[in-house]
């Protein structure tokens, strides 16, 4: 229900939060970059032939990515499913139509066990979707040459190979040797790379598609961006008169993530990386002098130029553990929200690459206010499993409450 007051959150009754946990769906992404609202503001304007705009969107993508082509679809997920049905179909319309049910002789898509993570729905999910079966090759810490050759035969329609915080990082096939091995058994690779900067190692790298979020670092609307070899491009476009329509995406956002491609060009990607050290700075100084916190700089585990600072939590000197501080600190107002993913092993993050001017000093602020007042770090049982069970708590509880 709205509400007086003045700003955006308060008209329209939503609680104010400060996103220091990452590009998270939960949290509307990312702030858009310079010029992206008013380029998906003027595109609502104007009819247009979607196949034209999605052309226009290839040359930005190919320019960036140096792929051969690209197309735009609703998400990264999207993306995924859309080029493993473009893997099984290729350029033929009535195997477009008959997916997912009837999935012709290519049907099985290869990924490491160490690969099949979630990143909010499970990947091989978005892999499933599509009427693709997963054939898992090695175990979740270990996979070698010969189980990956092993998963690969004439029903194989495709490989994802996924790169993400939220994989094993450790015994895994990098990507160049299971682009070889993939490739010598004449399977193409496509990389799951939504979360990373680099535009253009993956397809260097020997992936034949690469997929990106447009709504993460780029700072576009929510939108898939899927690029690659030509042929498979085009077979995943295909998948627009098929399963994809459910995935669609509108002239608003394609000419939005054209407009965060080419602001992504011109980023001073120096003076970004300048500002998240800045804030960095602000927060270790907030915390030096606490008892019962530790703060570290830590880099982005995938390579992303992306440091982030991890506050270990000593819950014999501060009384309360770092799933309680989280959740103590997104009770706040505003809310902060800090990167919980690995909180049962004693430690929270606070991520700079979303800050509005001003907020890393109300984030540093709020920090000491919730460590320094410890009758407010009073723990309730949900924080036991807050990084297992807390999201599907949240969707669940959607909608129950009649307030
Ligand atoms: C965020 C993410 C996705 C999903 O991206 P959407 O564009 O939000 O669908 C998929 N894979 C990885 C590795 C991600 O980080």
């Amino acid at each position: 229900m709205p509400t007086s007051g003045s700003s955006w959150h308060q008209r329209h009754a939503l609680n104010e939060l400060i996103n220091v946990s990452g590009t998270m769906t939960a949290l509307g992404a990312s702030l858009a970059a310079p010029g992206v609202a008013a380029a998906t503001a003027e595109a609502m304007d104007h009819f247009v032939s979607i196949h034209e705009a999605q052309a226009r969107a290839s040359e930005a993508i190919t320019r960036l990515t140096t792929a051969e082509a690209g197309f735009l679809t609703a998400s990264a997920s999207a993306g995924i499913t859309l080029a493993v049905a473009g893997c099984m179909t290729g350029l033929d319309p009535a195997l477009v139509e008959a997916l997912p049910l009837h999935p012709g002789d290519r049907h099985e898509v290869v990924v490491q066990a160490g690969h099949l993570c979630a990143y909010g729905a499970p990947v091989e999910q978005a892999v499933s979707l599509a009427g693709a079966r997963v054939r898992t090759v090695g175990q979740s810490t270990l996979c070698m040459d010969h189980q990956v050759l092993g998963g690969l035969h004439e029903h194989t329609a495709a490989a994802v190979f996924v790169v993400s915080h939220h994989v094993v990082h450790y015994g895994q096939c990098p990507l160049d040797r299971f682009a070889e091995l993939c490739h010598s058994a004449h399977v193409p690779v496509i990389v799951d790379a939504a979360s990373e900067y680099d535009l253009r190692g993956f397809l260097e790298a020997g992936a034949d598609v690469v997929i990106y979020s447009g709504h993460k670092f780029l700072g576009g609307p929510t939108a898939g961006i899927v690029a690659g070899r030509r042929d498979l491009i085009r077979a995943a476009y295909l998948q627009n008169m098929g399963i994809g329509r459910g995935m669609k995406i509108g002239k608003e956002s394609i000419f939005g993530t054209i407009a965060a491609l080419e602001a992504w060009e011109e980023r001073d990607h120096a003076a970004a990386r300048a500002a998240e050290t800045r804030a960095l700075t602000v927060w270790m100084d907030a915390l030096a002098d606490l008892p019962g916190v530790t703060p570290r700089v830590v880099p982005d585990p995938t390579g992303n130029p992306l440091d982030r600072l991890q506050v270990e939590v000593d819950p014999a000197e501060l009384g309360a553990n770092a799933a309680t501080v989280a959740r103590v600190l997104a009770e706040c107002d505003p809310a902060i929200i800090v990167r919980n993913h690995e909180v049962e092993l004693g430690f929270f993050q606070l991520d700079p690459c979303n800050l509005k001017e001003g907020q890393a000093e109300v984030v540093a602020a709020s920090l000491r206010s919730v460590l320094t007042q410890r009758e407010l770090l009073q723990a309730r049982p949900e924080d036991a499993d807050a990084a297992r069970n807390g999201s599907t708590r949240a969707y669940l509880q959607w909608g129950a409450d009649t307030a």
